[in-house]
Order: structure tokens, then sequence, then C-alpha cells
């Protein structure tokens, strides 16, 4: 296997776990804005049984909490 394939399957299985199209939906829907400038937290919390917790692939509904850094430059 080269290296170029080997990144693009590790890519395929990271775009395939559930959290990570929850993510991009949230997104895409201005749930989660992004703001130029401003920095955010992400906190991905797994279900206790999730593989993600022992370095598999994510298998659940994570909840997905965005927490943002004070910044009294960043007009939101
Ligand atoms: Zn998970």
């Amino acid at each position: 296997m080269s290296a170029r394939s080997a990144r693009r399957r590790r890519a395929e299985a990271y775009l395939s776990q559930p959290y990570v199209a929850k993510l991009n939906m949230a997104i895409e829907a201005g749930a989660i804005p992004l703001i130029p400038g401003a920095v955010a937290h992400l906190d991905v919390k797994h279900d206790g049984w999730c593989p993600k917790l022992r370095g598999g692939l994510c298998r659940c509904q994570p909840d997905l909490e965005v927490r943002w850094e004070p910044t009294a430059e960043v007009q939101a």
C-alpha cells in the first residue's frame, strides 16, 4: 500500500465517524459560527462504550459542546 492510499483510507475512516457529520452539519447550519479571529474549543463527549476512547473509530452519537475563549477584540 502506498503512503498516499494509506492517507486516503485514514481520511475516509475519520470522515465516516458519526460525530464528524454532526459537527459539519452544525457548522453548515450556523449552530457553530465560524468567527474570524475567535478561538473555540470543541468538546466531543463520547459514550463510555465508544471505541474512540480506546483508540478506535467513533460509533456513538457524542454530545458536542463549543466553548468560546473570551476575547475583547472579536466582534461576533
Ligand atoms: Zn464516540
